[in-house]
Order: C-alpha cells, then structure tokens, then sequence
C-alpha cells in the first residue's frame, strides 16, 4: 500500500496545503478529502490527479471538500472516460449537487464519465478496499474511516478528537492518520497530542502514527513532543509534508 500526501495543513493552512492523501493499493486508488488547497502539490505529477479511482469525504466542511469542483473539471478536461466514484456518509450526493450547482453550474451533467456515489455511515466495499467507519467528535459529523487492504489496516481520522466508537474502529491499524491540532489540551471538536497518546497507548499493533491538521503555531512543538515519543513502543511518529510518499507493508 502507497501513501501520499497532497496536504497536511489544518483548516486555514496557506504554506502545507489542505489536508488529503491518497492512498493506492492493488492498481486502485483512492483519495481522502479534497480541500481547497489540496491539489496544488506535486501529488498531480506523481499520481495524475484524472486517474484516480474514487474519493471518500470525511465530511463537508470546505479545507475537506471545496477541491472536487475543481478536481472533476480536471478530469472533464482530460476526458476521462471510466466511472469515478465519490464516497462518504449518508448526504453525501445531496452535499456534492449542492455544491457543484455553486462552483459549476451545468458540468455534473456534461461530465464524460459516470459519477458515482457511494453513500453509507457503517461500511463500503470499494475495489480491493474495504471502508469502515465511526464517528469522531467535530463540530460537524466527521466519519473517521479504517481502510482495510488486505491484511493492512490503514486509519485516516479526518477531522476531530477520538471517541469511544473511533477507537473502537481504529484500534486494530497497523497504520494511523490523525488530526493533531494542539500539543496538550483538546480545543472542543479537535485532538492534541497528549490525550492521542494516551488513547493509542491501548492500540496493540499501531507501527506508524501521521500527524496532520496541525495548527501551524503548534507544528514545531509537537514535532519535538513526537520526536521525544518516537522511541516508546516502538511506534514511529512522523509530522508528514506534503507530497510526501510512505510505502505501507
Ligand atoms: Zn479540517
Ligand atoms: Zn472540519
């Protein structure tokens, strides 16, 4: 499994970019949120931003979502021709003609492929992919989801602190994304990385723990407190770049 970064950065993040990643196993790939800013970073030269296979939506608010207008105009420009699947909680469609009717009035209907919509709150089969999701704590429904691939376990939290449903769901990865937006206390909807590890000291085979979303004030700190964690139970953290590429196995 491949992971990349197209953004790391929290909600008002000029200089990192909006928070997504894309994730490819098996010849499929599919991209986590699509903010904003999130495909101004290399990843469309390493990954070819038409080609991707589906996009799964954490939730709606905007450094989440307000990149897919333009991602589907690029893949209408490249006249893509194979379906392209879009994925999240249920309102996902409705939220997507909401904001299409916004941004480009007209292109959903003049698009060269099938879109797609895959819409649940528990779990989706997506290629060679199985999703599974719980809800976090956001001041708006955030789905965290659990991407399982083959036998990986790959978690992405989207947005918001950890709930007894999230660590339920993602207690078992092998490998964890999370929002970290703070260094020790928790500002209400968000995790900081205090309580995270004391959260994730109970996950049995976490390997490695990605730290984004970090309030640009906090990322230096945080990155020392990770580098002084880094040594504990054998988990590596990491605060990721963007257009950064990690090999999973
Ligand atoms: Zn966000
Ligand atoms: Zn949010």
């Amino acid at each position: 499994m491949k992971l990349t970064f197209a953004g790391v950065g929290a909600a008002f993040d000029p200089l990192l970019y909006t928070t997504s990643s894309l994730v490819e196993h098996a010849g499929f790939r599919l991209m986590v949120d699509c903010g904003y800013a999130s495909l101004g970073s290399s990843l469309e030269c390493d990954s070819q931003l038409s080609e991707i296979d589906a996009l799964y939506l954490t939730h709606f608010h905007a450094d989440h979502t307000f990149g897919l207008p333009a991602l589907l105009g690029i893949m209408a420009e490249r006249k893509r021709t194979h379906p392209f699947s879009i994925c999240g909680q249920n309102g996902t469609e409705a939220y997507v003609q909401k904001l299409m009717q916004v941004a480009y009035p007209g292109l959903l209907k003049n698009l060269p492929f099938r879109l797609l919509f895959r819409e649940s709150d528990i779990a989706l089969e997506l290629g060679p992919l199985l999703l599974e999701f719980a809800r976090s704590l956001h001041p708006m429904k955030n789905m965290s989801v659990k991407i399982n691939a083959g036998p990986l376990k790959l978690g992405i939290s989207g947005d918001g602190a950890m709930t007894d449903e999230t660590k339920l769901l993602l207690s078992d990865c092998d490998f964890l994304v999370h929002e970290c937006y703070s260094p020790t206390e928790r500002i209400p909807g968000h995790e900081a990385f205090q309580p995270l590890m004391s959260e994730i000291a109970h996950f049995g085979g976490l390997r490695e723990l990605f730290l984004v979303h970090v309030f640009p004030d906090h990322r230096e700190v945080i990155r020392q407190m990770a580098i002084k964690n880094s040594d504990r139970d054998n988990l590596i953290i990491r605060l990721p770049e963007p257009s950064s590429c990690f090999s999973l196995s």
